[in-house]
């Protein structure tokens, strides 16, 4: 059986104008290694769900990526993290909401699912669990990072703050040029072929309230059904939120018939796109083809399968 691994660091608004040589070699750098550690389960004969931490562990650790380490700041000047897994043989979930100083996240969301009778922890509780199954936690020093702290104080005082007003903060966001979804996420197809998928983010500067996005929600930000599809998505997560986009693909495919890039350019390029949502997803079905679609600029993404294709871009 085929076996694929696909991965995303975020979409958004990545041109070529907007990078420069040693940022495409550290992206490129990035994926490659999220990519070798992810595929290495897979090549070993490991199930897609390990294969699926493995990558996004990677990711997470690199600041570069919105994503454990790299985690954005909070309008408190914090870092709240979301992460959910979902494993495609049983449609069995783990997630995790608002977290802080836990430095794999997508580790807890695998624990969540494996040992908590729950789906999905928030906040304090999540923290409890995760001590209580000793996962590494990390002091706020680690995710102390002096771009994205400049790119908060850049926001904080200026869209932000104006928007606040009309009570849209999102919408400053995403009107910034600067502005990208670095989240990270990760599907697999194994050579059983089971599909998982991961997705694991900082969510979005200046956020506040403890506001969750798409990521660690079910059917939304992430989803994986051996027999549809396993997508992990990157974006303006309220629009994601509101669009079920996950689950809209799987849907597709299950009762209209549509073939993994049909679905998933219906719901990204049409369905999103009419209500004013941007961003994009990384998808695998079962028989190990894999797909990219986004409505923004770019997409940090990657996939390497075992019938010898490698692919890792940023552009649209
Ligand atoms: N979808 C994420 C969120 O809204 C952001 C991202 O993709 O970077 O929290």
């Amino acid at each position: 059986m085929p076996i694929t691994l696909a991965i995303h660091g975020g979409a958004g608004n990545i041109t070529p104008a907007m990078m420069n040589k040693q940022q495409e070699a550290e992206y490129d750098a990035g994926l490659k290694a999220a990519l070798d550690a992810g595929y290495d389960v897979l090549k070993g004969g490991g199930n897609a769900m390990d294969a699926v931490v493995a990558a996004i562990a990677v990711l997470e650790n690199n600041p570069i990526f919105n994503a454990g380490r790299g985690s954005v700041f909070t309008k408190k000047g914090l870092h709240e993290m979301d992460a959910a897994i979902m494993d495609g043989r049983n449609l069995a979930a783990g997630a995790v909401a608002g977290v802080r100083n836990i430095k794999n996240p997508i580790k807890l969301a695998k624990d969540v699912l494996e040992h908590s009778g729950h789906v999905l922890l928030s906040g304090s509780g999540a923290a409890e669990f995760a001590l209580s199954r000793g996962l590494e936690m990390a002091t706020d020093d680690y995710f102390f990072n002096k771009l994205r702290y400049d790119q908060w104080v850049k926001i904080r005082d200026s869209d932000f703050t104006q928007l606040d007003h009309e009570g849209d903060n999102l919408k400053g966001a995403a009107t910034n040029p600067d502005y990208k979804f670095g989240t990270v996420g990760a599907v697999a197809c194994d050579e059983q072929g089971n599909l998982a998928a991961g997705t694991s983010t900082g969510g979005m500067t200046n956020k506040r309230y403890g506001r969750v996005g798409d990521s660690p929600i079910v059917g939304a930000g992430t989803y994986a059904n051996n027999n549809t599809c396993a997508i992990s998505c990157t974006g303006h997560g309220e629009f994601f939120l509101r669009a079920v986009v996950a689950h809209d693909v799987a849907c597709l495919i299950e009762y209209k018939g549509l073939t993994l890039q049909q679905a998933c350019d219906t719901v990204i390029k049409d369905k999103l796109v009419k209500m004013g949502g941007e961003g994009g997803l990384i998808a695998v079905n079962a028989g190990g083809d894999h797909c990219f679609s986004f409505n923004s600029a770019g997409m940090y993404r990657a996939v390497r399968d075992s019938k010898g294709y490698e692919e890792i871009a940023y552009y649209g």
